[in-house]
This record gives structure tokens, sequence and C-alpha cells, in this order.
């Protein structure tokens, strides 16, 4: 027996032999050419044949794993279409007059390294997509076919994997990954967590193992050899009790957030970046209900530009692919704090200059966030939603500064989407005036974390007052069932994104109450989805 240790990327056990997946690594020769025009056009042609070929993976992957993970072609399509990638390889082809090979072979390499060195963890592991485009391309130019199906299921062990290959693996067959290298966001990573497999990196990956029997534990990151048998014993039986408990969340996926009697529900997810989107797909969330902005703003040196929130915007807006994104606007202060506001001590920060009140007053700050969120609105169906709203005034406020900004996107030619605009229901001020607000906004989204701390005078952080703490108190369902009363006359949607949203002991007075959206974290999804399944919506 052998047993390395390495890194979880996907929990879980899996047991059976493994299938060492060696690289088909092209050896590509450097040869000289004459006729550069000629092997530019041999180049343009394969390459527009690679994208073609993609075209027809896309469609075959989207059956087998589904639209999110079949998309991985569509970026490699659109990364070979790239400008700077194609002319890094027509300027080798001409000034080295070399064959087309080797020049797509040095651009991988060159575009790989180039993202493997950036400091951002998804462009990092971008560096296998481009060395997977030009593997494309070669095999094209060298009449090459894919190959590779799977008999029995398998532990696929390898150096590294290709976002392409990993999707093109007969995913009945797999039981878990287990690479040297990849990162948690590399697709592999993704695609492990979607497919529900047990997934480990850093383990020295031998050729040698090809055939015999292995066990991958994802709960501790560690592979083993030939098993010996009392160990072989004990991964079987938890492997069998990690099955079971899955397997009955895992039958909700694609399931409906349905009533007993017949009510549907939009069951969203919280996230706090760009990170946590895979965990919402892979646990069947329908949309993004609370994306808590100022996570963005946290760990910096100063605050965010406009380009670097609109990226981040527009990833989230176009993975979730039309689903909505609820995005809230910078709500910071209170217990996240940040150096770089040069914000004075308070004695009471959780009552204190925080979030919209430190937007309205510093309006720059503000506009920013808002000119990125509208620009990346253009991409996806993202609305915005602003925290600790207090009164009516902040709300007109807060359209005035958004008409403004409007204007501005306009006369810069900038489009944007429709988006949907919002509050939190947060304050037991903002739960009183329900009424009022309802007219001013789209929807309300009941922040419970907030709103107990501010009805019940107690610090949501103060450990003491744990015995104290009642967070099924009678005043906050009655804020929460007059809120959503009052956004229904009103004509706004009503959903609620704080903890409380998750606690499956009251899903179904909440449905009963008439919420029209639950978000909880991307690991609640599916037990809520039972809950809601369970529950009546009629009393
Ligand atoms: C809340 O207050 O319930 C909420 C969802 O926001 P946060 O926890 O970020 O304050
Ligand atoms: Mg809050």
């Amino acid at each position: 027996m052998e047993k390395y240790t390495g890194k979880s990327i996907f929990s879980g056990v899996a047991i059976g032999p493994v299938l060492y997946y060696g690289k088909k690594e092209e050896q590509v020769k450097r040869y000289k050419v004459e006729d550069t025009a000629a092997e530019i056009e041999r180049y343009d042609k394969a390459r527009q044949q690679a994208i073609e070929d993609l075209g027809v993976l896309h469609d075959d992957a989207v059956k087998k794993v589904g639209e999110e993970n079949a998309a991985i072609f569509e970026v490699h399509a659109m990364l070979l279409e790239d400008d700077d990638f194609n002319d890094s390889i027509h300027n080798t082809i001409e000034t080295q007059k070399v064959n087309a090979e080797y020049a797509a072979a040095l651009a991988g390499d060159n575009f790989s390294k180039m993202f493997s060195e950036m400091d951002d963890d998804y462009f990092k592991a971008r560096a296998a997509d481009m060395k997977d485009i030009s593997e494309r391309v070669i095999k094209v130019l060298s009449g090459k076919k894919d190959s590779g199906t799977i008999d029995e299921p398998v532990i696929i062990v390898a150096d590294d994997l290709m976002p392409s290959e990993t999707v093109q693996l007969d995913k009945e067959k797999v039981l878990a990954f287990a690479t040297q290298y990849g990162s948690a966001n590399s697709h592999t990573a993704i695609l492990a967590r979607t497919m529900n497999i047990p997934a480990l990196i850093n383990i020295p990956a031998d050729p040698s193992w090809d055939g015999r029997m292995a066990v991958v534990d994802g709960h501790t990151g560690t592979f083993i050899l030939d098993p010996d048998p009392d160990v072989l014993e004990e991964m079987k039986a938890l492997r069998d009790k990690d099955n079971e408990e899955r397997k009955l969340l895992q039958e909700l996926k694609g399931k409906d957030n349905v009533t007993l009697d017949g009510k549907k529900i939009n069951l969203f997810a919280n996230i706090g970046g760009l990170k946590d989107v895979a965990a919402v797909l892979q646990n069947d969330g329908g949309g993004i209900g609370l994306f808590r902005s100022e996570f963005i703003y946290l760990g910096r040196e100063d605050l965010p530009d406009e380009e670097t929130q609109f990226k981040i915007y527009k990833s989230v807006a176009e993975t979730m692919a039309g689903r909505l994104v609820v995005i809230r606007t910078l709500d910071i202060g209170a217990d996240k704090q940040v150096d770089y506001l040069g914000l004075d001590k308070e004695d009471n920060p959780a009552l204190g200059f925080r979030a919209i009140r430190i937007c309205l007053t510093r309006p720059k700050i503000f506009r920013t966030q808002l000119r990125a969120l509208f620009r990346a609105s253009a991409f996806g169906n993202i609305a915005i939603m602003y925290p600790m709203i207090t009164s009516i005034e902040e709300v007109r406020r807060i359209k005035e500064i958004v008409a403004s900004v409007k204007s501005e996107l306009d006369a810069d030619g900038i489009k944007y989407g429709d988006v949907q605009q919002g509050i939190m229901v947060e304050t037991p001020a903002a739960a009183l005036i329900t009424d009022e607000l309802a007219k001013e906004v789209d929807f309300f989204s009941i922040g419970t974390n907030d709103l107990t701390q501010y009805t019940l005078a107690m610090d949501r952080q103060n450990s003491k007052l744990d015995s104290f703490y009642q967070p099924h108190h009678p005043a906050i369902l009655k804020l929460i069932q007059m809120t959503i009363e009052n956004g229904h006359k009103g004509g706004a949607w009503v959903g609620i994104c704080g903890e409380l949203g998750a606690d499956t002991s009251l899903t179904e007075t909440f449905i009963q109450m008439g919420v029209d959206e639950l978000s909880v974290s991307p690991s609640m999804i599916l037990p809520v989805r039972e809950a809601i399944r369970k529950s009546h919506a009629k009393r």
C-alpha cells in the first residue's frame, strides 16, 4: 500500500482501478518553409476547422454534461478568434520562416505561461485553455483525430487534464480525478463539482499506476494505491455512507422548487464573489439572490476601479447565462472595514456610518460602482439592490443618482440592460414603511441577519447574547409577514436573503406568508428545495 497526500478540490470517496491519462503530446517538429503566405493560409484553414470541430463538440457536450460545462468549447472557439494569439502565430511563421505547427505550439506555450504568471486565480486557470487550443490546431494541421473511450469505471490519474479532455470523458465511467497539477478554479475542478465526484490535485501522478487499484479520499485529500484489505473495507463503508447522503439530495437536482399544492418558489444563492458561482451551478441554483459586492472592496490597498468591478460583474452575469443575478451595492462599515476609506472609529459601528450611508455621502464611490453594474448588465440579467435602507428619501436620492449615471452612459454611447432595482429590508424602519417603499422599487429582499439584530437590539456578533437570541421571535416573523404583504400590494416581489431563509423549519411558514424567493448559501439549495417540496402553500 502506498499513500499520497494532496489537496482535495471536491469531497467524497472513490474506489477503483487507475486509468493513467497520459499526455498524447504531439512531438512538434520545427522546419523551414519558403512560402510563408501559404503556410499562414494553412494555419488559418486549420484554425477554421478547429473552430468547426469545437462547434460539434459543444453540441455533443451539451447533451452529455449540460450547457454550463459545454460552454468551455465556445470559450475555446472564441480564443481561437483572438487577434493577439493569431497575430503571434502569423508573425512567427513570417519572421522565422517556420511551419504552422511549430508557430502554434510556441504561441500556446507563451500565452499559457503569461496566464499562469498572473496573480488572479481565474486567469491562472486559463493557462490550460491556451495550451488546449494550440494543441487542437496542431492536431488538425497534422491530420490526427481525438481518441479515448473508457471501458470500465476508473479513477483518472494524470499530470494535468485539458479542459476539453475532461469534458469529453465519458462521465458515467469516471469515479474520480487525481492530478499532479491544476487548481481549485480549473475546469477539472468545476466539472468534478458538477459531476459530484471526488477530485485531488498535487498527487505525483505516475504512469506505472495504470491499472492498479486505488482509493481517492476527497475528505482528507488522500490517494491510496493498492490499499490493504482493512483500509479498503473502511473506505468502502465511508463511500457507501457518503453516497447514500448525496443520493438523497442529488435526486432533487433539476426538480422544481414547488410545494405539494403546486406553488413555485424561486430558490437562489448568496455569493461573495466569482469563485462561488461554480458552487451555485453545482447545486442547481436558479439565480443569485445576493452577491455581497463588498468582498471586492475588502483585502485591498485602495478602491477597486470601474473596470475591475465591471469585469467581475460581467463574468458572474455571463456565467449565470440569463438567470437573475442580484448584486448588492457596497455594504461596508460595521464588521467589514477597510483602511483606505479613512473612516473614523465609532462607538456603535453597527449603527454607524455604513453601507448606503457611505455611498450617499461619497457619491463618487457609488457612481463608480453603478457605472460598472449598468455596463455589466448588457451581458446578462443583473438586478441592483441597496443595503441598510431606512427611509423613502434615501431611495429617492439613489434613484436620482442612478438616473444621472444612466444619462452619463447614454452620452458615452454605452449600452446597458433593463435592470431591476430593489432594496434590502433589514432595518425595522424599512420594514414598517414597506407600504410606501414598495411603490418605489421592483423588489424587496429581507435581510434577516440585520433585521433580527436591530429589532431585538442584539449585536449579531456578540456570542454572550446567544441565550437571549431568538431568531424565530414573533416580532421578526411579523415584520417579515408585513413586508411580504406590503410588497405585493405595491407590486414588488419579495425574497429573503438572510440566514433565516435557509432555516428549513420555517420554509413552509415563509411560503404561506407568500414569499416569492429564498436566497441561501449554495450548499443549502438542495436541502431547502427538499423542504419546499414537502410544504403546503395554503394553510
Ligand atoms: C442580512 O443582513 O440579513 C444580510 C443578508 O446581509 P449581511 O449578512 O451581509 O449583513
Ligand atoms: Mg445586512
